[in-house]
């Protein structure tokens, strides 16, 4: 899943993944449970997190690399968060192939709105939306009972910052997997399209790529 921050990358992985039964790997959340246990590594990249930075490549293609080792990871996988670099594309690259890259296209006003609005579950990582993705009691999750909090990067200059650097580092991927062939557009110009209808977009591009690979393994 590629977009930028706030693009519903999350939300729309953690759908995704319960339909097609194949792990949602979010390099985010990995990021924020390093932080959040106080490991080496977490100490060292909270600082980049904090400021809206990305963490150095080194650090994060070994700790997916690593996630993607485990047994639930071999039938495959969806990523949410990674690639962000091009040396993330390149150093992936050398080991998986890469059925299709989902492009989120969303403006700039809605992402704000998003960000700004956001709530996340402390215990299981479930994300809501003040405006349009309420739970349904205030504060808690409604699939584990845990509390919901605003992501500390989720602050109006924290956010501009995130954006810039998509911008800038993480935008020219777009045309990296474009020129392979594996790359579909989604567009969300309102901020009340439901999840699905963006799932169902994605499910079809599945359709079409397995059609496809299956095609080219019987032609
Ligand atoms: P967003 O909501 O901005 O898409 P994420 O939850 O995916 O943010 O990531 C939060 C932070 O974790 C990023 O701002 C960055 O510091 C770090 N991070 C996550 N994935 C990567 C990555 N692939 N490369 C570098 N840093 C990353
Ligand atoms: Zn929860």
């Amino acid at each position: 899943m590629l977009g930028p921050p706030g693009s519903g990358k999350g939300t729309y992985a953690s759908r995704l993944t319960a339909i097609l039964g194949v792990p949602h790997i979010s390099t985010g959340d990995m990021v924020r449970e390093e932080i959040k246990a106080q490991t080496e590594i977490g100490r060292r990249i909270k600082e980049y997190s904090d400021r809206g930075e990305l963490v150095p490549d080194d650090i994060i293609i070994a700790m997916l690399l690593e996630r993607l080792k485990k047994p639930d990871a071999q039938r495959g996988f969806i990523l949410d968060g990674f690639t962000r670099t091009l040396k993330q594309a390149e150093e992936l690259e050398k080991l998986f192939r890469i059925n299709l890259v989902v492009n989120l296209n969303v403006p700039d006003e809605i992402i704000i709105q998003r960000l700004s609005n956001r709530l996340v579950c402390r215990r299981c990582g479930a994300i809501y939306n003040r405006l349009t993705l309420k739970p349904k009691v205030d504060e808690i999750c409604d699939l584990c009972g845990g509390e919901l909090y605003q992501r500390d990067d989720d602050k109006p200059e924290v956010i501009r910052e995130r954006l810039n650097v998509y911008r800038r580092i993480t935008e020219p991927l777009i045309r990296y997997y474009r020129e392979k062939g594996v790359l579909k557009d989604v567009y969300c110009n309102d901020l009340m399209t439901p999840p699905d209808v963006i799932v169902e977009k994605i499910l079809g591009f599945i359709r079409d790529m397995e059609k496809e690979e299956a095609e080219k393994k019987g032609g």
